[in-house]
Parts: structure tokens; C-alpha cells; sequence
């Protein structure tokens, strides 16, 4: 089974501790039918997602990575 990412944050869809209602996005990015986050800021995403991991336990260095992998994903792309 290939591994899909979020289009939006480039998270894993199988590490999504719950279910997005969305095949494209991460519950964290998607919920109740739309984006968190309708911007296209790039950077105030990656800053609002380092802050997540960090509330959610992950180490600074790990919350570091995976917010610079965010413009890879292929909602940022084009940007
Ligand atoms: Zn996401």
C-alpha cells in the first residue's frame, strides 16, 4: 500500500491519530468539512504547525524537519 501525505502539512495520512473525513488532508489541517487554515501563507503555516508538534510532544529538532518538509507538500508547491 503506498504511502500518502497530507497535501497540506506532508504528514503521513496513516500516522492521522483520527480521521479527517478527507482522503487528500490530515485531521489536524482538515476538519469539519474544510481547511484549518485557508491561507496561503507558507510561512505562518509552518510556524502554526512547529507550534502544534511542539504542544503535542515532539522534540524542537523533529518539529523543525518535518515544518521545513511542509513546502514539499503539494498544496505549497507552486508558491
Ligand atoms: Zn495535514
Amino acid at each position: 500500500m503506498p504511502t500518502k501525505n497530507c497535501e497540506s502539512c506532508f504528514m503521513p495520512l496513516a500516522k492521522d491519530p483520527k480521521k479527517s473525513g478527507s482522503d487528500k488532508y490530515c485531521s489536524y489541517c482538515f476538519s469539519n468539512g474544510k481547511l484549518c487554515y485557508e491561507g496561503d501563507d507558507l510561512k505562518f503555516f509552518q510556524k502554526k504547525s512547529y507550534e502544534g508538534m511542539i504542544n503535542h510532544g515532539m522534540n524542537k529538532y523533529s518539529a523543525k524537519f518535518f515544518s521545513w518538509m511542509i513546502r514539499f507538500a503539494p498544496r505549497w508547491k507552486n508558491k
